[in-house]
């Protein structure tokens, strides 16, 4: 495009409050062909709530602890072998403070949620000591003396915690959309630890995400969601915006987003990432064109081409339409 071409098509773009960082990514958005976006915080508000919380004896299957810790389950695990450690079993207001009191050490959306919605409830939470982020799976911290664990099925495992006997639990809440998070305690001196319950958060989908969806598939676009959130959440998520389950790339870890969009460019597609979080950061940068929510992380927007002003996922078809009139018009 000559320099005046893209001044109009860089100023045109700024009064809708979509920014482009220069005259190349101007011209390149017009040739995207596909756009991955990230789940939470880009195609939901990113404002999680706490909807459930259930303690394992009141699981359905909850009564049957000690004889399911040996068999294989549906979500992929294999049991312990010898069986969950029952104990004093905590009621749900002990579930949610315990989780709650371990969350306060950690940032995530997913945290502050559960310790908002613990406190709401009038409950007193603890100190967490020696807290640990474990990325894309959860937190350990230690509660009044033992450790506490909230996380997915991977960080219960890695911990010798059979999760399956939350399995119904757990894929109830995801085929709802929400994000299931296991808890589960190690008592001080224990080696075994012990399943307490589910805690889970939901968010809702931005209003225009569907909408946003339809118009880039009209464009002859293709549309992918990729997230570090389970396969069920991710795939409720893409249906309620209209992006086929395919499409999906679910429980994909931080670091990796990066590969996994290399992987969807591997056959020549020329992806848009658009993206909200320092997670994203590496994906945004390797995308042919990477885009941040304006009210993401410094990070993203640092590593992004395109900046959208607005939280409005319409803004990512504006971002090619502007591109598309620009060049057009120049030709
Ligand atoms: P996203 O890509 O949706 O931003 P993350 O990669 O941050 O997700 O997290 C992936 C998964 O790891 C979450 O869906 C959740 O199961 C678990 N997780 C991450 N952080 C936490 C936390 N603070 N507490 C509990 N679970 C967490
Ligand atoms: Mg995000």
């Amino acid at each position: 495009a000559t320099p005046a071409a893209t001044m109009v098509g860089t100023t045109i773009g700024a009064q809708h409050g979509v920014l482009f960082k220069g005259g190349d990514v101007l011209e390149r958005a017009k040739d995207v062909d596909t756009v991955v976006f990230d789940k939470t915080g880009t195609l939901t508000r990113g404002e999680m709530e706490l909807t459930d919380v259930v303690a394992v004896g009141e699981l359905p299957d909850g009564g049957a602890v000690a004889e399911r810790g040996d068999a294989a389950t549906d979500d992929g695990s294999a049991g312990t072998g010898d069986g969950a450690a029952t104990g004093a079993l905590a009621d749900e207001d002990e579930v949610l403070r315990l989780a709650a009191s371990a969350e306060r050490g950690s940032e995530h959306p997913l945290a502050r949620a559960i310790v908002d919605g613990a406190e709401a409830r009038g409950l007193e939470l603890g100190d967490p000591a020696d807290f640990e982020n474990v990325p894309g799976h959860g937190v350990r911290a230690t509660v009044e003396g033992d450790e506490v664990l909230v996380g997915n099925r991977k960080l219960l495992r890695d911990a010798g915690i059979d999760p399956s006997p939350a399995a119904e639990t757990m894929e109830r809440l995801e085929s709802e959309g929400k994000t299931a998070m296991l808890v589960a305690r190690i008592r001080a001196g224990a080696d075994d630890g012990e399943l307490l319950g589910v805690v889970a958060d939901a968010d809702t989908v931005k209003p225009s995400a569907e909408t946003a969806v339809s118009q880039l598939r009209e464009r002859g676009v293709d549309v992918m969601l990729i997230t570090g959130d389970n396969e069920r959440t991710a795939r409720a998520v893409a249906e309620q915006v209209g992006i086929d389950p395919d499409d999906v790339r679910a429980g994909v870890l931080p670091e990796d987003k990066s590969d996994a969009v290399e992987a969807i460019q591997a056959d020549g597609r020329r992806a848009m990432m658009v993206g909200d979080g320092v997670n994203d950061a590496p994906a945004l940068a390797v995308a042919y064109v990477g885009t941040a929510i304006g009210s993401g992380t410094d990070v993203a927007i640092e590593a992004a081409d395109v900046t959208l002003m607005r939280d409005d996922p319409l803004d990512v078809v504006k971002a090619i339409r502007v591109s598309d009139a620009t060049l057009q018009k120049i030709r």
